[in-house]
């Protein structure tokens, strides 16, 4: 069984023809045998071409396969624009209507920022993890951090309370000690050096997990293929499968990520307890679904 924590529907990228309604969702889903899909909001930032992906449709989406799609909501953290602005009525509404996260979180603004800080405390008091995008500065959406991803450690270190789900090419290009300049928004190949932030911040910090979704999870878990195995096998309680599929014609073919999970039961390169922690049991218990 697959849950996968990174899913996305509406006009993500600008050809229109790769609009995702909630049919072609599920379709792409019973394609690559996944139960459920976490569905992911990201219209609520304007960074970004993102289009008819606001809460209001994550929630409209999921109401017609209440089985089968999990809503995250979003909110922009620049909303009132303080960092004491009081999100409840909005995380009070939106927890109501059943969604279990918060995400896709991806303002172009320092991870700590204190807007962004407020806004994770909150989550965490309506206990709502905070997945999030983490880019390097040169673009124009995501998170921001320094090497090292201090920042993040200290919004683990203000946030105890609130799971932040760690995603994107920056977040992935740390888990190596070596993070070309070059790269850092890219897809690095070739070894991983040993003692990279994104190992040691998962190793400190309960609150610290992460999806393995899109190019740049796929990228990270398979640059330095043993070392991919033994991220997996010491994080084995805090990894979650997911797709970050973003276009209708995805369907056309396997996605990496879903042969990827394929690849690791059929060659039983983990035991099997691991495997099923990270294709649903890990999500499932995160997110308190069924
Ligand atoms: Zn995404």
């Amino acid at each position: 069984m697959l849950i996968d924590v990174h899913g996305h529907i509406g006009r993500v990228l600008p050809d229109r023809r790769e609009f995702i309604d909630a049919v072609n969702l599920i379709a792409k889903m019973d394609a690559w045998g996944i139960a459920k899909t976490c569905v992911l909001a990201l219209s609520e930032h304007p960074e970004g071409a993102y289009l008819e992906s606001d809460t209001e449709d994550v929630l409209a989406a999921c109401g017609r396969y209440p089985d089968r799609l999990i809503p995250f909501c979003l909110i922009d953290p620049r909303y009132g624009n303080r960092p004491d602005m009081d999100f409840s009525h909005l995380l009070e509404e939106y927890t109501a209507r059943g969604c279990k996260g918060l995400g896709e979180f991806l303002p172009k603004l320092d991870f700590d920022d204190q807007r962004c800080l407020n806004l994770y405390r909150q989550a965490g008091d309506f206990g709502l993890p905070v997945l999030f995008d983490m880019q390097d500065r040169t673009e124009g959406y995501g998170l921001r951090d320094d090497y090292g991803l201090p920042r993040l450690e200290h919004a683990l270190q203000n946030c105890p309370d609130t799971v932040f789900v760690g995603h994107g090419p920056t977040f992935w290009a740390e888990i190596s000690a070596d993070v070309p300049a070059d790269q850092r928004a890219g897809y690095p190949k070739g070894p991983v050096a040993p003692g990279g932030a994104v190992p040691r911040l998962m190793r400190t910090y309960p609150n610290l997990w992460a999806d393995i979704s899109a190019g740049s999870g796929y990228n990270a878990m398979t640059r330095d293929p043993s070392f991919g195995i033994e991220f997996l096998d010491e994080f084995q309680d805090k990894l979650m499968f997911g797709t970050d599929s973003c276009k209708r014609s995805d369907v056309d073919s396997v996605y990496p990520n879903v042969a990827f999970v394929r690849e690791l039961r059929d060659r039983n390169k983990l035991p099997e307890d691991a495997i099923e922690k990270i294709e649903w049991r890990n999500a499932a218990q995160l997110l308190d679904v069924g």
